[in-house]
């Protein structure tokens, strides 16, 4: 055999969701809310007379309208994919001549990186503050000091928590050439999104996903906004046919019913800001949970040096969080699944399990 991978794919290895069937899932920012059963039923409906033999509207023009109408942008900035997933492979495989470097924080989102290695792309690593935030003079310095072309990181973090302002993200997209990929997955929990402003700047694209807040992780939906020369790049580049008919049609359904969403929404934020009081409770406690973040998102970081032998003796007892090395990631769900959480947490706490 003569045929050799490039070096770069030798060592990739699949991604490995967690094994195992548990009680209770806080380990992916899910929301527990499910659509409606009216709308449900609507989706029934319309499923039927689905023209099942036909390729799909390749730009998902009525999932677009929905998701414009909901977050009050133009729908002709608007740009839909199999996940914001999808649109992060694009733009790092896409956008980048090999030479560019980009710019990723860490701790961010692992699937950045993932996806520039992948593409063979330079990927150059910006450090956060010892408390997890962001510098945003010393990004803007180290952006032009090291010409870079593109930054791209998530505003609230996954996983951090941990949100930037709307003045201090502007100041960044102002003050530098590079591209600034916003990754707004969260900021429906927060309210310092720049998606009203996004069409104004030719660095600018936001990055939105219906699998946290909007619920609907199942569908496989995502979005990209930017300005009209930015989209037409996306268009021309995506495959023709990314979102199929069946997640067009339930978009277009379950993206129409705003209040229930925000409904859903102010829920999570209500729970997740229990969670973390119940976590700082138990921080005036037990020296081993040594910084909870405040958050800005529908999970909590917390910072123990112990976190991996709490994370195997919250799976002992059936229960899921995320891990990461010396840091735990805890999804709000429903109130007695967040309730089952502390108990079991200050049950190991309390036992000195770790
Ligand atoms: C969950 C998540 C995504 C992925 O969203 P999909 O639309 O499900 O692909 C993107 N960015 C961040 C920061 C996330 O946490």
């Amino acid at each position: 055999m003569s045929y050799q991978l490039p070096k770069r794919l030798q060592t990739l290895v699949p991604y490995q969701p967690i094994e195992g069937d548990y009680r209770i899932r806080l380990d992916a920012n899910e929301s527990f809310f499910t659509p409606t059963p009216k709308s449900l039923e609507e989706v029934k409906n319309q499923i039927s007379t689905i023209p099942y033999h036909r390729y799909p509207d390749p730009y998902a023009t009525g999932a677009c309208q929905a998701f414009a109408d909901y977050h009050q942008v133009p729908a002709s900035n608007v740009v839909a994919a199999n996940g914001s997933d999808e649109l992060i492979g694009l733009l790092c495989g896409v956008f980048f001549d090999d030479t560019d470097q980009i710019a990723v924080f860490e701790q961010d989102f692992s699937m950045y990186r993932v996806y520039l290695e992948t593409y063979g792309k330079r990927c150059v690593t910006l450090p956060k503050c010892a408390d997890l935030t962001i510098d945003i003079e010393k990004t803007i310095e180290a952006i032009q000091a090291q010409n870079i072309s593109a930054i791209i990181f998530s505003n609230p973090c996954n996983p951090t928590s941990i949100g930037m302002t709307r003045a201090d993200v502007l100041h960044l997209v102002k003050s530098v050439d590079a591209l600034v990929i916003l990754d707004e997955a969260y900021m429906d929990f927060w309210n310092q999104s720049l998606l009203d402003v996004v069409t104004e700047y030719d660095n600018l694209v936001i990055l939105k996903t219906c699998s946290k807040a909007i619920g609907l992780a199942g569908i496989r939906l995502g979005f990209a906004i930017a300005n009209d020369r930015l989209i037409r790049v996306l268009r021309a580049a995506k495959a023709p046919y990314n979102v199929n008919i069946l997640t067009q049609c339930y978009a277009e359904i379950l993206l129409s019913d705003p209040d229930y969403l925000n409904r859903c929404t102010t829920a999570l934020v209500q729970g997740t800001a229990s969670l973390y009081q119940s976590l700082v409770v138990l921080q005036d406690q037990y020296d081993v949970i040594e910084t909870v973040y405040k958050p800005c998102t529908n999970f909590v970081y917390l910072k123990s040096s112990q976190a991996t032998a709490i994370h195997t003796a919250l799976l002992e007892k059936s229960i899921a969080v995320r891990c990461f090395k010396e840091y735990l990631r805890i999804s709000c769900g429903s109130p007695v699944e967040n309730a089952a959480f502390i108990t079991a947490l200050s049950d190991i706490l309390k036992e000195g399990l770790v």
